[in-house]
């Protein structure tokens, strides 16, 4: 697993087959570029999220994808969108309409550049 740096954090992903809730550990690859990598996921339930402070967190930019990220913790699935309402991190199997697992709201997805992701300290 990467060495994560001071500004690694955890922010929130929710897995669209079970509606179940993970964690996603993030580091910032580059300052100036605002680029961000996601190191690992992994299972918590919604509790200790919000008492671990995982939603309180908030930046924008990029994402890539470690060598070793492991997807979904569920469903295993490496690809995601994120809600435009709620901003929640939701696997993605390619679908052109989906439907968040956290909000219920239904949308389009679309390729987007820098996406903003929450979370809080690691
Ligand atoms: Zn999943
Ligand atoms: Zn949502």
């Amino acid at each position: 697993m990467r060495k994560l740096t001071e500004e690694a954090f955890v922010t929130m992903g929710v897995c669209s087959r079970c509606k179940k809730p993970f964690g996603i550990t993030v580091d910032r690859v580059d300052s100036r570029h605002n680029q961000y990598v996601f190191v690992w996921a992994f299972k918590v339930n919604a509790e200790q999220a919000h008492r671990e402070g995982y939603d309180t967190k908030s930046v924008h930019g990029s994402v890539v994808l470690d060598d070793e990220y492991p997807g979904c913790p569920y469903c295993e699935e490496k690809r995601f969108y994120t809600c435009g309402k709620c901003g929640s991190i939701v696997c993605w199997y390619g679908e052109r309409e989906v439907v968040c697992p956290k909000c219920g709201t239904s949308g389009l997805v679309t390729e987007v550049e820098s996406i903003d992701l929450k979370g809080g300290e690691f």
